[in-house]
């Protein structure tokens, strides 16, 4: 196949997609840390119908995607993403109960499936009120907090592959968890997820998400930020040696490192993504001449040089 230019592949995308598509759309709003540029392409997807036919796109122009959950875990670039960028919307926000299993939709919060997981008498997924993140986001990232995790629960997840045309179930065993990672790829798109659940007690359930939650709110700061921007080392905990190395409170530009928590880069307002990769770059740089040990992203670089 002779290869297209990037200005081709859009127009091939945007013309199989139609006019729901968007040309150079800021995808900023999308991602907590509200920064970065705009997306060649993008499209809200609402049915397995929208994903079939960004598989015929993609198929026939070679483009490249970006699945969008609630942009929690993602920093773009100030540049942009020279791409198809795909919101999962609110078609996907589903929530069924069988017997001991929930079935969520792959854009429904977190923190809802926490919560209506209890109201329905269910125990096992109260720390999820503490990710503000989507579901599929949570399975991509095997998110978890509070001594869980998303493999712990997870039964299987309904997967969409972009570059098959096809929807088909992983199991958990077939998803290869472990700390902050599954193997999906950037074309595999989670759209449900089953969950297995114990019946539990209402009140304590809900007592627990308030004490989450006003963990979360003591020890986290709010404003502008994506959580963890690294990976704990093994043994080790990212927050505490970046504390050490002396870069709490850090300032570069836009970006500091909180003083609330060392493991979490704010932006002021009108940042820049640039700002906030050249503290986190500092920060690991510091880090690794104190203590030999080199910190890992936790958060999804898009766009950047050498993010692929
Ligand atoms: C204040 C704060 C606190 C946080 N605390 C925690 C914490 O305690 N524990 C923790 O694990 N994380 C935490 N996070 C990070 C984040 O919430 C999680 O990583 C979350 O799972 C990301 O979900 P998302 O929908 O926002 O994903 P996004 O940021 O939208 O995307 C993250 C990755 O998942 C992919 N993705 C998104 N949706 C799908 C889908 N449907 N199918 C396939 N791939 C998809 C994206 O392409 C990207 O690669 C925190 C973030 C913030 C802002």
């Amino acid at each position: 196949m002779v290869e297209q230019n990037k200005d081709s592949s859009v127009s091939i995308a945007k013309s199989i997609l139609g006019d729901k598509a968007q040309l150079d759309y800021s995808i900023a709003k999308f991602t907590t840390y509200k920064v970065g540029g705009n997306a060649s392409l993008f499209l809200e997807v609402n049915t397995i119908e929208d994903l079939k036919l960004v598989h015929k796109a993609i198929s026939a122009s070679d483009i490249e995607v970006l699945v969008i959950g609630k942009g929690s875990n993602m920093l773009i670039s100030d540049d942009g993403f020279d791409g198809l960028a795909i919101l999962m919307g609110e078609g996907f926000s589903s929530f069924d109960i069988e017997q001991n299993r929930i079935k969520a939709g792959a854009s429904l919060a977190m923190p809802v499936l926490a919560r209506r997981s209890v109201a329905n008498w269910f125990q096992g997924l109260e720390w999820a009120v503490g990710i503000p993140g989507s579901v599929g986001g949570g399975v991509k990232m095997n998110a978890g907090g509070h001594g869980s995790q998303i493999s712990s629960h997870l039964v299987n997840a309904a997967v969409f592959d972009l570059k098959e045309g096809h929807l088909y179930n992983l199991s958990n065993s077939n998803l290869d968890f472990s700390y902050r990672h599954s193997c999906l790829l950037s074309h595999q798109v989670v759209c449900w997820a089953e969950f297995e659940v114990e019946k539990g007690d209402k009140d304590q359930g809900e007592g627990l998400i308030s004490e989450i939650v006003h963990w979360r709110r003591t020890n986290q700061p709010g404003g502008q930020n994506a959580g963890s921007v690294f990976t704990n080392p093994p043994r080790e905990s990212a927050g505490k040696l970046i504390e050490l190395a002396g870069c709490k409170g850090m300032e570069f530009r836009s970006a500091q490192v909180s003083e609330k928590h060392a493991n979490f880069i704010q932006s002021s307002p009108n940042g820049s993504s640039k700002d906030i990769a050249s503290l986190m770059e500092i920060v690991s740089n510091e880090v690794e001449k104190k203590y030999n040990i080199k910190l890992i992203p936790e958060v999804k670089l898009v766009g950047f040089k050498d993010s692929k």
